[in-house]
């Protein structure tokens, strides 16, 4: 249930060893469309690099500026806030970023070409069930657990969304939703600490996932320890390929893809965050190059226990 790193464990001290900070959890998977089977080990995801870009929709949900009169440039520091909560370079290397704009909306990763970004849209026609409040996918290497993309979808058909204050308090705070999907981004489950962003439940007017709590502080330390990594984020638009996601761009033809390794599969987890409830589906990929050598890609990461 709980990975934590015993040498990390032992440099922040014992007295940190409470049941709150040991309630964090790495997300992890079996590879396929259902629940680890008895006997089955589940695979760690986690991100290579601590340097995480995201690209924001240039396309405010109309109902969202219409409702709310919320507008492109505050949805732009809403999500700069919300990235800045998560990078705490005094106890963990993970950098995020919002390097700009997009006009792309589709979720997943194109192996075929590194013109990928992990991206922030909103949906108002959402075509999950109507309790889900925002839904983030990790697309991640199946035999390796490695994070190659993540991107967060809300849900602005089915709720409110707007700016939690004293005199609007009956609206699903953005930037409170925004920081926890951002957790499930950089490879976090939900947490049992009520007190964490991390935390699965949240409802109308709740603001206290704005905040890392000392359990989130926890994780991401553990799984982007500090490091002398300098990140470097070009910051452009991020215009949409033309072609699917799955698809290899016109011009590579049969060549060589601009990756220079072809991973087996790949497994998107979808973490669905909810109001009152929550659930975890994976979403499976086919190999798409299964009778190629499995990819030599290197983690940095401990083998699941
Ligand atoms: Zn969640």
């Amino acid at each position: 249930m709980i990975r934590f790193i015993p040498a990390l464990a032992f440099a922040l001290g014992l007295s940190l060893i409470s049941a709150a900070a040991l309630a964090w959890e790495q997300t992890a998977t079996c590879g396929n469309d259902s629940p680890c089977l008895p006997g089955q080990t589940p695979i760690l995801t986690f991100w290579a690099t601590p340097c995480i870009a995201f690209h924001l929709s240039d396309e405010v949900s109309p109902r969202l500026s219409a409702d709310q009169h919320i507008t492109l440039e505050q949805v732009q520091t809403i999500a700069r806030v919300s990235l800045a909560e998560w990078h705490r370079p005094e106890l963990s290397a993970l950098t995020p970023h919002l390097s700009g704009l997009t006009n792309e909306s589709r979720v997943g990763f194109n192996p075929y070409t590194t013109r990928n970004a992990n991206i922030i849209v909103f949906r108002d026609e959402w075509e999950e069930s109507s309790v889900i409040m925002a839904l983030t996918t990790v697309t991640h290497q199946v035999n390796t657990g490695q994070i190659h993309d993540a991107d967060i979808e809300i849900n602005t058909q089915y709720y409110r969304f707007g700016i939690v204050t004293d005199d609007n308090p009956h609206v699903v705070d953005l930037q409170n939703t925004l920081t926890h999907e951002l957790g499930h981004a950089f490879g976090l489950a939900h947490s049992n600490d009520p007190e964490a962003t991390m935390f699965a439940f949240s409802d109308y007017g709740d603001i206290r996932m704005r905040s890392l709590a000392q359990d989130d502080l926890t994780a991401i330390a553990a799984l982007f320890p500090p490091s002398e990594a300098v990140c470097k984020f070009k910051d452009s638009y991020f215009s949409a390929p033309p072609y699917a996601m799955d698809a290899r761009p016109p011009s590579d033809g049969c060549a060589a893809s601009p990756l220079n390794v072809r991973p087996p599969g790949y497994l998107g987890v979808a973490m669905f965050c909810f109001c009152l409830c929550l659930a975890l589906r994976r979403r499976s990929f086919k190999p798409l190059h299964a009778a190629r050598k499995p990819s030599p890609l290197q983690t940095h990461q401990d083998p699941p226990s």
